[in-house]
């Protein structure tokens, strides 16, 4: 499977499901945009119900956040139930609990129903303490967990080699292979006549006497009842762009000299950013994964930076053999730490639903938000509607981070016209290296391949016009304020830009 990062993820090595190839362009009553967890599980309960769907997939089915996870299954999310109670309530806290218990069902049931082999594996989870400051957050953590419903004890021992002072265990987790369960929920939906176009951008959706006109990148325009974004972030400038923030996270998987040392379950300390631990399946051997190092996309000077820490970090608990994989993805935090999942908010009309913010809880919400856009569709209602509805009002706190969050992309419109750095040189670009120069009074985005070749482009972003950054580890133009990312030769990565960089054409 192929994605959206150089590096290569250890779930890209599997075969990309075949499918038959769609029809002819013809109205279906639901266009699904987005070919990840969320897209899929919508897609195939969907068409379980006989409706007549296409999923619209701008690159490949997996190519997004998806081919990128750790894939651990949690009820315990990421965001602290203390800041869920805080935020929503204790019944909100509750109804949120039941929710994640509603979307292990639902993998769990996909993966029996279509027999899909995907190293399914229900395990515990543990969260440890290093000093005091983490020990007194973390037994608020623990009483929250009780308070809502999760039974969790305190533990002398944990299953990462690191000293700690103060743990906790808790049930219900799991773990899976994403992109075995994301091709046997594809093989699914094809069989069952469902169908997907692959390398095809949404562009634009219009509605008018209860149709949706969809517009693609290649101007072609098809008809449905209903379009699903299940694009992770959704396509566009809209009012999500002020909900959401776009965060990258780093992960390395690794040979282990003692076996004994995997943990057998979903483990987390409790430094800022933290770090996450679960043991994967690959070939006939077991690897360590440990994923961290968190920071807000194109906010870091220096991104292989975070790859060095997190082995530093990992060699400080763990005698290593060998790195087999590395790579970094990105996903996004919502503003009041949950999803957006439900009708688009803004609209006149129930035709258009979205799924996004899911955090570092993907696969848990991911599967939630394509159960709910489906039920949308079939019954006009769903479980949890209001709790992660986008129309929403978030609290007060939430309305607080979310002016930081967009005064931070005021910033970068502002700063990054202004203070661009101003290298004449070509020659000080080496190969592999991407770096935005002023060059005969020309901003320009450079990039040097490896066999010495430039690649030129405008690097201000197709979204919101701002200046996008060079991501040094993927080998990407990422945007720092709302997430789009393009390759090196400018060509569309993920939204929610739906449009290519401009290039420039070199003179030689
Ligand atoms: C490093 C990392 C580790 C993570 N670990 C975990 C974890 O352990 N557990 C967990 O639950 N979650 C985790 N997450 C989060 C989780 O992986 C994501 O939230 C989830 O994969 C998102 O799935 P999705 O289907 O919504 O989006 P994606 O998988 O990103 O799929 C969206 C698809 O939409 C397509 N698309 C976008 N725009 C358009 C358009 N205009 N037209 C057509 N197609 C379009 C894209 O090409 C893409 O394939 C992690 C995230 C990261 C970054």
């Amino acid at each position: 499977m192929q994605r959206d990062g150089i590096n290569r993820s250890i779930w890209q090595e599997v075969a990309a499901p075949k499918l038959s190839a769609p029809r002819d362009q013809e109205h279906v009553e639901v266009i699904i945009v987005g070919a990840g967890i969320t897209g899929l599980t919508a897609a195939l309960k969907l068409k379980e119900a006989g409706k007549s769907c296409v999923v619209m997939e701008a690159n490949t089915i997996g190519f997004g956040t998806t081919g990128g996870t750790s894939a651990h299954i949690n009820t315990v999310l990421d965001t602290p139930y203390t800041d869920i109670i805080e935020q929503h309530g204790l019944e909100g806290a509750r109804a949120v609990l039941a929710s994640t218990r509603k979307a292990i069902s639902i993998i769990k049931e996909n993966k029996d129903r279509y027999k899909i082999d995907c190293d399914f594996m229900s395990c515990l989870g543990f969260m440890y303490a290093e000093n005091d400051e983490e020990k007194k957050e973390l037994a608020e953590i623990k009483d929250a967990l009780e308070q809502i419903g999760i039974p969790c004890s305190e533990v002398d021992e944990i299953p990462v080699p690191a000293s700690f002072i103060y743990g906790i265990e808790f049930d219900e987790q799991g773990r899976f292979h994403p992109t075995k369960y994301l091709a046997g929920l594809a093989n699914a939906y094809n069989s069952l006549g469902g169908q997907i176009r692959e390398g095809t951008i949404v562009q634009q959706v219009k509605e008018e006497n209860d149709v949706l006109f969809v517009k693609t990148a290649d101007d072609v325009v098809f008809t449905s009842d209903f379009v699903l974004y299940a694009t992770h972030t959704p396509p566009g400038i809209q009012l999500m762009n002020f909900r959401l923030a776009p965060y990258r996270s780093y992960i390395q998987v690794w040979e282990l000299v003692r076996p004994i040392d995997f943990p057998e379950a979903l483990v987390y300390d409790m430094q800022e950013p933290f770090h996450y631990f679960r043991t994967v399946e690959h070939g006939d051997k077991s690897y360590l994964l440990v994923g961290g190092q968190d920071h807000k996309t194109a906010h870091h000077d220096n991104e292989k930076k975070n790859f060095r820490e997190l082995e530093a970090h990992i060699r400080s608990l763990y005698t290593v053999n060998k790195k087999i994989y590395e790579w970094s993805s990105q996903y996004y935090e919502s503003q009041d730490s949950l999803p957006f999942i439900g009708y688009y908010p803004g609209k006149k009309h129930h035709r258009e639903l979205l799924s996004t913010g899911y955090g570092g809880n993907g696969m848990i919400f991911g599967t939630l938000g394509g159960s709910m856009m489906a039920d949308l569709v079939l019954h006009g209602k769903t479980d949890f509607q209001d709790i992660y509805s986008p129309s929403r009002v978030g609290p007060l706190s939430a309305m607080r981070d979310l002016l930081v969050e967009n005064y931070d992309v005021a910033k970068h419109f502002v700063k990054d016209r202004l203070f661009l750095e101003e290298i004449d040189e070509l020659a000080e670009l080496s190969r592999g290296e991407g770096k935005i120069l002023n060059y005969q009074g020309k901003r320009i985005g450079l990039f040097k391949d490896e066999k010495g070749e430039l690649f030129a482009i405008d690097p201000v972003c197709r979204h919101a016009a701002c200046i996008v950054k060079w991501n040094n580890t993927e080998r990407s133009w990422d945007c720092p304020c709302h997430g789009a990312r393009y390759a090196p030769d400018g060509s569309l990565l993920n939204g929610p830009s739906v449009a290519p960089l401009k290039v420039w054409q070199l003179e030689r």
